[in-house]
């Protein structure tokens, strides 16, 4: 049995004003047939990855191709997608006869001239392997699921947790179903409900958290393979926006309509439920201050990198200036310029810096400011679950009270090493804002003890009426008073 393994990812904000080449893809991962570390998978590389461990002991031969996977931002540039993809399918008709083909990809890669990047490789690739080879792809739930892809892969399976810890579990569960086909143990069939809403559904919070569990006590039971939640990634203009459910049975098409359709009834009837609460800016502020416990993390995910956001808006940060916040800590704020002029002034020096507030007018406007540096490293790492995440060389710097940590390489705030890397104790803190929409939570959920969520002026607004679609398949909820769900496939 041959199995090829493959990797191009990123998720698209087309709305970001970072435009993604071949240098996003090179700084984040970049991996030629045989370079995927051993020790880790890195951003949706977890098929190979668990395939490249599990292929002896299961008798099956991997034959691995290139991973490239780039941080959240603009729309890919087309010369440089199709070079990623023809690489990557060159690749495969070289390996050819093969059995099966894992594709780990995001699920929301926008490429110019491609709205459906993933339906595109999924479509060469079914050309390439022929109608009877089976086709695994693991996605994450911010994903834009087609029905192009959904057509053409006979395996898809999302992360059900968000923050995404299931990585590795939900690509041993693609491996398992693609081997199982193959063997002729199922014959797996899909059925694909549309929600029509836009939503955010951190599994975090007491009902998705539900929700989730009783998906997962459903799989392996009555044949019923696999049920994916896709809550939509909802900051790009392509038509096939939407929430979206997901149904695999084993052999049984009008079980999987029964079940997508009940499970997506439930999930339209979550809406405007699954959201945590949003504070102003001054009011959320206000909020922890006041707080008699510490320390309270509080988010800022409309400037959240992890969403294609630049990272740099200045606003949450101008004003715990301006209110002499004390003992608190702000990140990650993406600005390798300032980074760099921190490390010319040295540790301990006190200068005036300008920094943040750079890219766009989402970014509001940069802080000048007499800063002390307090902590410089170069080639800083933070850990999330398994995976490692580059910050580049970072600095802290210190505003009265408050201290910042600038990065060199644009992230979210993942892990607690994002602070600690530079001499920072997030522990003992008494305010600490991190830039993230949810994923904080694996790492900073467990310290903290209050969160807010603020809604700042960044780029993600978490009202998405306010964002200007002009290609997305209307009636959709929030946008729309009347929708139609239902089962399209
Ligand atoms: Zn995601």
């Amino acid at each position: 049995m041959r199995l090829f393994a493959a990797t191009i990812a990123t998720e698209t904000n087309t709305f970001s004003p970072l435009p993604t080449s071949l240098a996003a893809y090179r700084e984040s991962v970049f991996l030629r047939p045989g370079e995927h570390p051993d020790d880790t998978p890195l951003m949706c590389t977890a098929p190979l990855w668990v395939a490249r461990r599990r292929a002896k002991k299961e008798g099956f031969t991997l034959i691995e191709g290139s991973c490239f996977a780039a941080s959240p931002a603009g729309t890919t540039n087309r010369a440089d997608y199709e070079f990623m993809r023809d690489e990557i399918l060159g690749q495969l008709k070289a390996a050819m006869p093969v059995d099966g083909v894992l594709l780990g990809l995001h699920g929301a890669m926008v490429a110019h001239g491609y709205d459906d990047v993933e339906g595109d490789v999924i479509e060469r690739v079914r050309a390439i392997v022929g109608p009877k080879a089976v086709i695994g792809v693991e996605l994450d739930p911010h994903c834009h699921l087609t029905l192009k892809r959904v057509k053409l892969a006979d395996i898809i399976v999302l992360y059900k947790e968000f923050p995404h810890t299931d990585v590795v579990e939900r690509a041993e569960d693609v491996l398992n179903l693609v081997l199982r086909k193959l063997r002729g143990e199922i014959n797996p069939v899909t059925s694909l409900y549309d929600c029509r809403q836009i939503q955010s559904y951190p599994t975090t919070l007491p009902l998705m958290r539900a929700f989730v569990d009783r998906m997962i006590a459903m799989e392996g039971k009555n044949g019923v393979l696999s049920i994916s939640i896709g809550h939509c990634f909802p900051y790009a203009d392509v038509p096939e926006l939407t929430g979206r459910i997901l149904v695999i049975t084993d052999g049984d098409k009008k079980k999987a309509d029964r079940l997508a359709t009940e499970i997506g009834e439930e999930f339209v009837s979550m809406r405007g439920k699954t959201m945590p609460q949003y504070y102003g800016v001054d009011e959320g502020i206000g909020v922890a201050m006041e707080s008699n416990v510490a320390p309270v993390v509080m988010a800022d995910p409309a400037d959240n990198a992890g969403g294609g956001a630049p990272s740099d808006n200045t606003t949450i940060l101008r004003r715990l200036i301006e209110r002499r916040a004390e003992e608190t800590l702000v990140g990650p704020i993406w600005d390798p310029i300032a980074v760099r002029l921190c490390f010319d002034a040295g540790p301990g020096a006190e200068f005036a810096l300008r920094f943040g507030g750079k890219i766009g007018p989402t970014s509001g406007q940069p802080i000048d400011a007499t800063v002390k540096v307090v902590g410089l490293k170069r080639d800083c790492r933070q850990s999330f679950g398994p995976t490692q995440v580059p910050l580049g060389d970072c600095a802290a710097i210190k505003v009265g009270g408050v201290n910042v940590v600038l990065i060199s390489n644009r992230t979210q705030a993942l892990g607690l090493e994002l602070f600690e890397n530079v001499g920072l104790d997030p522990r003992a803190a008494k305010m600490v804002v991190v830039k993230s929409t949810n994923h904080f939570m694996a790492a900073f959920g467990p310290i903290a003890k209050k969160v807010l969520y603020i809604d700042s002026d960044g780029p993600l607004s978490r009202d998405y009426r306010q964002i200007p679609y002009r290609r997305l398949q209307r009636p959709i909820y929030p946008l729309d008073d009347k929708t139609s769900p239902g089962l399209i496939a």
